[in-house]
């Protein structure tokens, strides 16, 4: 729980536990799926919490939101319907309208996220609620899936930790189902944790995806607000290998689509995807990964 005023304590993960010095907390609630506070902070401004793990922040929510969403984006060549499942902040649904998409629909399952982040957190879905390509559903990601007989070019899959009701979200029967509901040439995202604090869970998502879908790339970006700073993202693809775009072509789809970026660059989209000597062992499977920062990982 936070103190206003005083400090607010993650829960610890592993032996690992971050603080953040609060000013004031501004929303506490509880849903059926998780306790949700917004809390004034120091160090990051305003942050959104659930079950007590920071999930966003007004000062670093740009990088994870532009790397969830300008790489998968920025790859296919014509993303015109995109699926968000999770994001109930609508920081990923904002990054998604800023394409010349025609359809976004955003599938989030705890409708008090949404609330709080509207009402106190509005810099982050910057409208994005509101905007008339946007379909905003109330409900499971994974359900949403089974039923659909929508085909998006892009699916983003923005959630919480693969505990409760995210659980689902992490597993090959639900990669499969996405897969299913991808157009020819789509692409899945989404993002897969802490390769320091996360390793089996980080492993596991890609062993799992790569069962599923003939092509699979871990990339990373450095977000301040998450425990350990070093973040993943794995991307798939429907069909085929995912080869990275020339850098003078990311550099013309960026230009067209005037995207101002705070973090996301035709050269950071192509260095994500090279990966420290650990995180690679880890996403082939290797049981012993040496070289690993956090040892027994
Ligand atoms: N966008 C934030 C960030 O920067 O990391 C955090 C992610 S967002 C707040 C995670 C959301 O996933 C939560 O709002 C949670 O309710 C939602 N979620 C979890 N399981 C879900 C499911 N099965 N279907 C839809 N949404 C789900």
């Amino acid at each position: 729980m936070s103190d206003a005023g005083q400090w607010f304590a993650e829960p610890p993960i592993r032996g690992w536990q971050q603080r953040f010095q609060v000013r004031e907390r501004l929303f506490v609630g509880d849903s059926p799926y998780q306790h949700v506070e917004v809390l004034d902070t120091v160090p990051f401004g305003r942050m959104l919490t659930l079950d007590g793990a920071a999930q966003t922040t007004e000062a670093d929510e740009h990088v994870y939101h532009e790397m969830l969403v300008h790489v998968p984006l920025f790859q296919h060549p014509t993303p015109r319907r995109v699926l968000i499942i999770g994001g109930g902040d609508g920081g990923t649904l904002r990054r998604v309208l800023q394409h010349p998409v025609a359809l976004a629909v955003n599938v989030e399952i705890d409708e008090l996220v949404v609330r709080a982040a509207r009402e106190h957190l509005p810099g982050i879905s910057a409208g994005a609620f509101d905007d008339p390509r946007a379909q905003v559903i109330i409900g499971d990601g994974a359900h949403f899936l089974q039923e659909t007989e929508l085909r998006f070019d892009v699916i983003l899959v923005d959630s919480t930790d693969p505990v409760g009701a995210a659980k689902a979200l992490f597993s090959a029967d639900f990669f499969r189902s996405a897969r299913r509901a991808l157009a020819p040439g789509g692409l899945y995202a989404m993002q897969s944790g802490s390769p320091l604090l996360q390793s089996a869970e980080l492993a596991e998502v890609a062993r799992a995806l790569a069962s599923v879908f003939p092509s699979v790339r871990t990339y990373l970006a450095s977000i301040p607000a998450y425990p350990g700073v070093l973040w993943s993202f794995t991307l798939a693809a429907r069909d085929g290998a995912l080869e990275l775009p020339p850098q003078a072509e990311l550099e013309r789809r960026l230009a067209a689509s005037g995207i101002q970026t705070g973090y996301y660059t035709p050269e950071v989209h192509r260095a994500a995807f090279a990966l420290p000597a650990f995180v690679a062992a880890l996403v082939r499977g290797e049981p012993r990964v040496a070289g690993h920062p956090l040892p027994g990982r």
